[in-house]
């Protein structure tokens, strides 16, 4: 991570031709980087970080004039809360994530990666707790649009996390259902499983696969279902040749785009920082991908996007 931040942010790329939505973002993890490699106005002093206002300038000086910020973590989901209200480009989202629902529920494995997981307080709060504090949060905001990110994340969790996730992910399909939301899904490695959840228990009326990483066989799943399929930078990268066959299975209208900034840099920036602003090289990747005008695209995106969260 060190190495990365000392790379700075990519410049920014030509503007689009129409507004799009960055439909799934995490600026309270932007706004922590430094303004290495930021332009210069505002002067960017040395370890100067960068606000959530001028990343919502600098993205809608590229056509990325709205987006849903997602809390998925107690501290976030309240942050995410209060933005929000705050920023009229903004709509939220809010969950424990997959991998937090695992420590809210006092469970230490060392992910099959190596990752050692490293506890916060805000994890003494117990996962039934988190839940219902997420509940209370999207109860009393209406511009909080969607449950997420949620789901199964075979990559990082063991044995005995993955029965948490699991437990957490239904909690969080039903709590979408109760309070007419759409839902976000983050899948790890994780495909059948989630697939299998989704229709078991009845998926949300706009389901939303978050950075999707499925091949044509999940893409066509979705088709069947009318689940959206959101595309971050990894469609963009060179070796990725099954996301962009993915891509090409689905209708335009179940097709979206986000950043998950701060990770995820759109090709040929992946490892430098990510914000909103860099949103347009994967927009323009799929239309490349898909063969359509980018301007078609872009309307289509927008179109999409307020479908599932309603309008801004
Ligand atoms: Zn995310």
């Amino acid at each position: 991570m060190a190495r990365t931040r000392e790379r700075g942010w990519p410049p920014a790329p030509d503007p689009l031709p129409l507004p799009v939505v960055d439909n799934h973002t995490h600026l309270e993890s932007v706004a922590e980087w430094l303004a290495d490699g930021w332009p210069a106005d505002p002067p960017a002093g040395a370890g100067r970080r960068v606000g959530v206002d001028e990343h919502l300038a600098r993205a809608a000086s590229v056509g990325v004039t709205r987006m849903v910020q997602v809390g998925c973590d107690l501290d976030a989901a309240r942050w995410t809360d209060r933005a929000v209200r705050e920023h009229p480009q903004l709509l939220g989202a809010v969950a424990i994530h997959p991998n937090e629902a695992v420590l809210h529920a006092g469970v230490h494995e060392v992910a099959p990666d190596g990752l050692d997981p490293d506890p916060q307080p805000r994890h003494a709060v117990s996962l039934d707790d988190a839940i219902d504090t997420v509940m209370l949060i999207a109860r009393a905001n209406p511009r909080i649009r969607a449950i997420g990110e949620t789901g199964l994340d075979h990559f990082r969790a063991g044995p005995r996390g993955r029965g948490v996730q699991r437990d957490s992910f239904r909690a969080h399909i039903a709590l979408a259902k109760e309070l007419g939301l759409a839902l976000q899904i983050h899948d790890r490695d994780a495909h059948a499983e989630v697939v299998q959840i989704l229709l078991n228990d009845g998926a949300p009326e706009r389901t939303v696969f978050h950075c999707f990483s499925g091949d044509t066989s999940l893409a066509q799943v979705a088709r069947e279902n009318g689940w959206f399929c959101s595309f971050a930078g990894p469609v963009s990268f060179p070796a990725n040749e099954g996301l962009r066959e993915a891509l090409r299975e689905l209708p335009p209208e179940l097709v979206m785009v986000e950043t998950d900034a701060p990770y995820l840099t759109v090709h040929p920036y992946r490892g430098r920082p990510n914000a909103p602003y860099l949103l347009p090289g994967t927009v323009r990747a799929i239309a490349e991908v898909t063969g359509r005008p980018l301007v078609d695209v872009c309307a289509d995106l927008s179109r999409t996007a307020e479908s599932v969260y309603g309008g801004w």
